[in-house]
């Protein structure tokens, strides 16, 4: 973020993006859920070049027994990079960055899950990336939340994730690595549209007070597309004669 890479052009004289994108659009998005069989809920997404696994476990006992709470269920999120998904091999060990983004993974899917239905016990949401190319932890909030639902936990809402942010001296929705790179913002957004709650907002880069506003509203624009995306890959699995697993 902040032009470290300043002599690429992120944006052409026709206010076209480097990828072929307009301004306001998203890169391509699919997801599948139930994609694997041992989990009680799961999903695959690819998002532009992202391609990431969510499997959800529970609601189960947990160990160390002293972890639970005897008024809610806990959410437990692990965000987890393979070594092979970005150009240079990635150290196996979990990085900062990982352990950052599995805390505001689970912190924005806290308020959809109904854990206070299941107390004493742990839901489990493993995220693995396959393949990262910028907005891995929209892209990863995005499948860990249609995996809790293909688990059947009873959630308020699905939350949607797109980040917007700003590059080439313009706002832009969902920005891709190149742009996190060499751009001047990055915004990822966790929202709820059901409950109109926004439940995850970081901000990487600088804004004007005007330009973080529209960021928002960009990027909410972003969420509900996906929202949609979410919504078809549940009625796909459940509403489709074709059995997946
Ligand atoms: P996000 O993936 O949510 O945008 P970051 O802004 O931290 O999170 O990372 C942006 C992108 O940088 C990632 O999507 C990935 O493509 C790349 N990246 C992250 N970590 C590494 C790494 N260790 N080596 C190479 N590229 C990385």
């Amino acid at each position: 973020m902040g032009g470290r890479e300043a002599n690429v052009v992120l944006l052409d004289e026709n206010g076209i993006r480097s990828d072929g994108r307009k301004v306001n659009e998203t890169r391509k998005v699919t997801i599948k859920a139930g994609v694997l069989k041992n989990a009680n809920g799961s999903a695959y997404i690819e998002f532009g070049g992202n391609k990431i696994l969510a499997g959800v476990f529970g609601p189960r006992d947990v160990h160390p027994k002293h972890m639970s709470n005897p008024d809610t269920g806990i959410l437990r999120v692990r965000y987890h990079m393979e070594p092979f998904s970005v150009g240079e091999r990635k150290k196996p060990a979990p990085s900062r960055r990982e352990i950052e983004i599995s805390k505001v993974i689970k912190e924005a899917l806290e308020p959809a899950v109904m854990l206070e239905n299941f107390p004493r016990t742990a839901v489990d949401v493993f995220l693995e990336v396959l393949q990262a190319d910028g907005g891995t932890r929209c892209a990863a909030l995005d499948a860990a939340s249609v995996a809790l639902a293909d688990a059947g936990i009873p959630m308020r809402d699905i939350v949607c994730a797109c980040a917007a942010g700003k590059a080439g001296d313009a706002l832009i929705l969902d920005v891709n690595n190149e742009e996190d790179q060499a751009g001047q913002a990055d915004m990822p957004i966790g929202y709820m549209p059901n409950l109109g709650k926004i439940t995850l907002l970081q901000l990487d880069g600088v804004l004007t007070p005007d330009e973080y506003k529209k960021c928002i509203e960009l990027g909410l624009e972003g969420c509900k597309q996906v929202y949609e995306i979410q919504k078809n890959a549940l009625r796909e699995k459940y509403f489709s004669s074709s059995d997946n697993n």
